[in-house]
């Protein structure tokens, strides 16, 4: 056994090796042809940003703030973070840029790494990558639907139509306020039977006792008032509004009164989607959440502006592919290896390589190898149709050798006509092949 490497990835991170990277630029690739048909722009913000802006804008009591960031000190004495999500700093662009006097709504999307100091877990990470998108400026419970729509396009983009949309609305800030009350007062009897998290939630944030997964706490939670009913009328024909447009597009919802999300900045829809369908007896992972926001911009030091927005886990997604055996078509492979022997071989080399490459031909080369065998023995494992071989006296004469693979035949021919050359055979073979 080779010993133990001296490092390793930090808890929580991964590699993605690039036996996986097509299978991530699909996901990406895709992902981004359907947010640009649906008119998003992407941003890209710096992956610090100032800690204040989760503070005010994912909230003090939320979980990322109170235990999930990686807090920096500068140099200088700035508190900065590592972005634990993404919607903050792309509000924070919005109005920082001048945004809003963009013809509205503005619609954004972006993708990058996040980082939360999590317990690591299956499907849980320290860093990992969202995919997310949002809609400033318009209040409309039909956006709602229409980025839900978008989300369900993305996962059918890359072959997962089995999900489900966990679906609530927690109304205004006004109404929260009012059921939060009546939350409080339903569990002050209840206290003894719930966990020590849930017990201090309901001091700091206590719409989160609704979605905690202890089994006590499930069992209390079953009683307790729904948020449904303590909806302001506006929200109430919002929401219905929302599930509507769902209804009318077939779209496998679940009302879940128990969704809360984390997060301070939410108001009316959220949502959550998971893998599986709404009749699997198993609850599948969450592959992304999101909601309105419409009290954020202002939060921030922005006017009256409403959101909605969500994100998806990239890994989960991947993940998800790489279970069910999904995996992009491969790309065709090099069919050409150029094997060269000489410093003279070598110069020559370096400029029949681009001319392959503007030639839209792929080929592989290992420049700096000197032997033939071993050459040879690479375009063997790489299973390529043909080698083309420059040694020191074709290279003087202008001359290069085409060797066919599998027959081993050879045939000397001049330098400057073997992309012409190896253009007409490839066709060849293709033509053969598809006999
Ligand atoms: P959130 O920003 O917490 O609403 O998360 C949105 C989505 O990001 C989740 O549904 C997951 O798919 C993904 N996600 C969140 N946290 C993690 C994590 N620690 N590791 C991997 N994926 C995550």
């Amino acid at each position: 056994m080779s010993p133990k490497p001296k490092f390793q990835t930090p808890t929580g991170t991964k590699d993605i090796l690039p036996s996986m990277q097509p299978l991530w630029n699909f996901v990406l690739t895709s992902f981004e042809n359907a947010a640009k048909f649906y008119g998003f722009d992407r941003i890209d913000t710096p992956i610090i940003e100032d800690a204040e802006l989760f503070i005010k804008g994912t909230g003090m009591d939320s979980d990322i703030v109170q235990k999930q960031m990686y807090n920096l000190k500068t140099r200088g004495g700035d508190s900065l973070v590592l972005r634990p999500e993404g919607t903050p700093p792309v509000v924070r662009a919005y109005l920082e840029k001048g945004m809003a006097h963009l013809p509205s709504p503005v619609k954004l999307y972006y993708e990058g790494p996040m980082f939360r100091y999590e317990r690591p877990q299956a499907g849980r990470l320290r860093q990992f990558r969202q995919f997310g998108v949002e809609v400033i400026g318009d209040s409309s419970p039909v956006i709602d639907a229409e980025i839900i729509q978008l989300f369900a396009v993305m996962l059918e983009s890359v072959k997962i139509k089995e999900y489900t949309i966990h679906i609530n609305s927690i109304g205004t800030e006004q109404c929260r306020v009012k059921y939060k009350k009546i939350l409080k007062e339903y569990y002050r009897s209840h206290q003894r039977q719930i966990c020590a998290t849930c017990r201090d939630r309901l001091r700091s944030n206590p719409l989160r006792v609704l979605d905690c997964k202890d089994e006590k706490c499930q069992r209390i939670k079953i009683q307790a008032p729904p948020i449904l009913d303590y909806l302001d009328d506006e929200s109430s024909k919002d929401f219905k509004a929302v599930l509507e447009y769902l209804d009318s597009r077939n779209l496998p919802y679940f009302v879940n009164p128990n969704l809360v999300r984390g997060l301070d900045y939410y108001t009316k829809t959220v949502f959550e989607i998971f893998s599986g369908l709404p009749q699997d007896e198993e609850e599948g992972v969450a592959l992304g959440g999101g909601g309105r926001y419409d009290g954020l911009v202002k939060d921030l030091g922005g006017q009256d502006t409403p959101a909605v927005g969500f994100a998806i886990g990239m890994d989960r997604v991947i993940n998800l592919l790489r279970e069910q055996g999904k995996l992009p078509p491969k790309k065709a492979a090099p069919r050409i290896f150029l094997v060269q022997i000489s410093n003279l071989a070598k110069k020559k080399s370096l400029s029949l390589i681009e001319d392959f490459r503007s030639a839209g031909i792929n080929i592989r080369e290992s420049l700096g190898r000197d032997s033939i065998k071993s050459q040879l023995n690479l375009a063997d494992r790489f299973d390529v149709d043909y080698a083309l071989i420059l040694g020191h006296q074709e290279a003087l004469n202008d001359e290069i050798i085409i060797r066919e693979m599998e027959s081993g035949s050879q045939e000397t021919v001049s330098f400057g006509s073997i992309i012409l050359q190896m253009k007409k055979r490839l066709a060849r073979k293709v033509k053969k092949s598809k006999k």
